[in-house]
């Protein structure tokens, strides 16, 4: 059975026209089930966390920052989200997600989280010490840290979200390779350090192949060490594809599903209620 939990709507609105975009695509591409996972900065009631942890000064990413934090951003409410996506239950199998960013603030984001009935909360480390890493416009910002240090501050927040107790899944593990800056040192201390985090927190590992295909190092995440040892500890996966454009839905999700194969893995699971169902992965 194929299913993808990770994909957004927050390049279009909640028009029930434009979303139908995502359905046809899943049909095509052979998926049973799709859940959305709607990022915390489409939410007003995140905001305050955005402003309290991201760098927003004078500098090169604190002004690339303030701009992105102005653009596209905290444009429905949660309740909204809610609403529109029991419209769309009512006539297609799809599960309520969110994908929240790793906040510092964790008794904060509990507090937002626990009015609202998801059926699965992903984490994600989007932000290091206030540096969204990920955008391409603010790259150069790589070559000022070693990298070394970059590894340790990634799996410092991914320990930082396990301890929390408030997610379900790890969004795209050991991402951090997107823009190519590979590791001439030994990461296995860094990978282990994650999984047993993951492990304790009873936490599942989100292949996701968004950064195979809108990514220059064009991988799935997380990469085969870090499969390895997510195998050997055991640790259940869902395949996903980051999707924010309704043809993206399910992209890749054979590639994925075969790719999991390649460490073992013989089942993924159904998420809903915050409960999961293992099925088979196929
Ligand atoms: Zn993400
Ligand atoms: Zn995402």
């Amino acid at each position: 059975m194929k299913i993808d939990y990770h994909m957004h709507f927050e390049k279009g609105s909640y028009d029930k026209a434009w979303v139908e975009g995502f359905f046809t695509a899943a049909k095509a591409r052979g998926l049973a089930e799709i859940g959305i996972s709607e990022h915390s900065h489409t939410f007003p009631e995140f905001k305050e966390l955005y402003y309290e942890d991201l760098v927003l000064d004078d500098s090169f990413i604190g002004k690339f920052q303030q701009q992105w934090l102005k653009s596209n951003k905290f444009k429905y409410t949660l309740d909204d989200y809610f609403s529109f996506m029991a419209e769309l239950r009512k006539v297609h199998t799809v599960r309520t997600g969110i994908e929240v960013c790793n906040f510092q603030d964790q008794a904060k984001v509990r507090d937002i989280l626990k009015d609202y009935a998801f059926d699965y909360v992903i984490g994600s480390v989007h932000f290091l010490h206030g540096w969204a890493y990920d955008s391409a416009e603010i790259k150069a910002e790589w070559e000022r840290h070693p990298l070394e240090e970059i590894y340790g501050w990634y799996t410092e927040e991914i320990e930082k979200l396990a301890a929390a107790g408030l997610y379900d899944v790890l969004g795209h593990p050991f991402n951090i390779r997107l823009f190519k800056f590979l590791p001439d040192f030994d990461v296995t201390p860094y990978l282990e350090r994650a999984v047993k985090a993951l492990k304790q927190a009873d936490m599942i590992v989100d292949v996701n192949t968004g950064t195979l295909y809108r990514y220059p190092i064009a991988e799935i995440s997380p990469y085969p060490e870090f499969m390895r040892l997510a195998a050997k500890y055991d640790l259940p996966i869902i395949t996903t594809s980051d999707a924010h454009k309704p043809e993206d839905c399910g992209a890749y999700n054979q590639e994925a599903v075969d790719y999991a194969k390649r460490f073992g893995y013989t089942t993924t699971l159904q998420l809903m209620e915050r409960k999961r169902k293992v099925i088979e992965l196929d």
